[in-house]
């Protein structure tokens, strides 16, 4: 087992802030992960996953054992399709796009690993991986045993799952399980979906995925260009009535109506109506191409990300009595 210590991880995450773990091990099949888990549990400290460190703000100087996932291997059996957790998720996608497999397309892009998927139940217009996944096979923690979750036991929601809640930190996911369909089926709900897509003669699933990576790299920042981990902030679901008290203050402020007459509302929009598009603190930045993004513009440190959250937090909540939740780990 080759275990490094005082292993620099910026270059292990897209937001590229400096953090230094204790302990860092590459585990690269299932019997690496057991035996990091026995070395963090001999050693009596934390062991903190990582994946492609796209959706993680890591504090400077972090006790404990990093394991990053980097298990590898594709199966196909029909159109099941059963990855392990170190693959990259938009390899992924274009590879089941190429076989002839539909339903990962409006997911096109998104950065980071299989393993962190369920976490957080990525999505992106209009789709959520829990429409697509048939098992999350885990190894937990504790027992070191493995176990195949269904769907209706990851417990998914609006960015969240299990994972992040009520079993925070219980397993170690090896496998993700996606059910796809051998017939295409457009998802265009999103508007600016449907207006990048309203000059194409014949709309196929690479026509849909590749519209989606364009709408991408025109909206948000290129982490290989400047750090950042995507949307900051989760998007307020507010009811009706608070939304009609949102409106009288700032009559610009849009939502999504969904069912139980709940308003799902724009944080970048919020945070953009705060007049805080460019607004800095240290080398952290809310990017001026979108709000909901907070850069990494000039070494930025966990510290100057923390400020900035703060101050951005407390904006919103007083131009418009709406309380912000992050979106990405933190982990100290
Ligand atoms: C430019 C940009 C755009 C983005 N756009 C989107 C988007 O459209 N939609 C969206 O939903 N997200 C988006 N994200 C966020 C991010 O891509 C996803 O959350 C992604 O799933 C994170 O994967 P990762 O491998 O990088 O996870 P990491 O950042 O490495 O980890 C995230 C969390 O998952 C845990 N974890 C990692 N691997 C495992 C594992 N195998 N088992 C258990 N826990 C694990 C970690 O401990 C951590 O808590 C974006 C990020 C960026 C930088």
């Amino acid at each position: 087992m080759f275990i490094e210590e005082n292993k620099q991880l910026a270059a292990f995450t897209t937001f590229g802030l400096p953090s230094i773990a204790r302990y860092y091990f590459e585990a690269r099949s299932c019997e690496d992960l057991r035996e990091a888990l026995l070395f963090a549990k001999r050693r009596k400290i934390d062991a903190f996953l990582l994946g492609g460190g796209s959706n993680v703000v890591l504090a400077p100087s972090l006790n404990c054992l990093v394991v990053r996932v980097m298990l590898g291997g594709i199966e196909v059996t029909d159109n099941i399709v059963k990855v392990k957790a170190g693959e990259n998720w938009h390899s992924v996608v274009l590879a089941t796009l190429g076989q002839g497999l539909f339903g990962l397309e409006n997911l096109s892009l998104i950065p980071g690993s299989v393993g962190a998927a369920p976490i957080q139940n990525i999505g992106a217009y209009g789709v959520e991986i829990e429409s697509v996944i048939s098992a999350v096979t885990v190894l937990d923690r504790q027992t070191l045993d493995f176990l195949s979750l269904d769907v209706s036991e990851c417990k998914f929601g609006y960015r969240t799952s299990i994972f992040k809640e009520d079993s925070k930190d219980k397993y170690v996911v090896t496998d993700v399980s996606l059910k796809l369909s051998e017939q295409f089926t457009p998802r265009l709900d999103y508007p600016e979906l449907q207006s990048e897509l309203e000059t194409e003669s014949v709309l196929t699933a690479k026509v849909v995925s590749d519209a989606v990576i364009r709408i991408r790299k025109r909206k948000l920042p290129d982490p290989e260009q400047i750090g950042n981990v995507g949307s900051f902030f989760k998007n307020p679901i507010v009811t009706l009535s608070e939304f009609e008290v949102i409106k009288l203050n700032e009559p610009t402020v849009t939502g999504l109506h969904m069912p139980g007459n709940l308003i799902k509302l724009s944080a970048a929009r919020l945070i953009d109506h705060a007049g805080l598009k460019g607004k800095r603190v240290g080398g952290a930045k809310v990017s001026e191409q979108h709000a909901l993004v907070l850069t990494n513009h000039a070494h930025a440190n966990y510290s100057d990300v923390e400020g900035l959250v703060g101050l951005i937090v407390a904006a919103v909540k007083s131009r418009f009595g709406v309380s912000l939740e992050t979106e990405p780990v933190f982990y100290t």
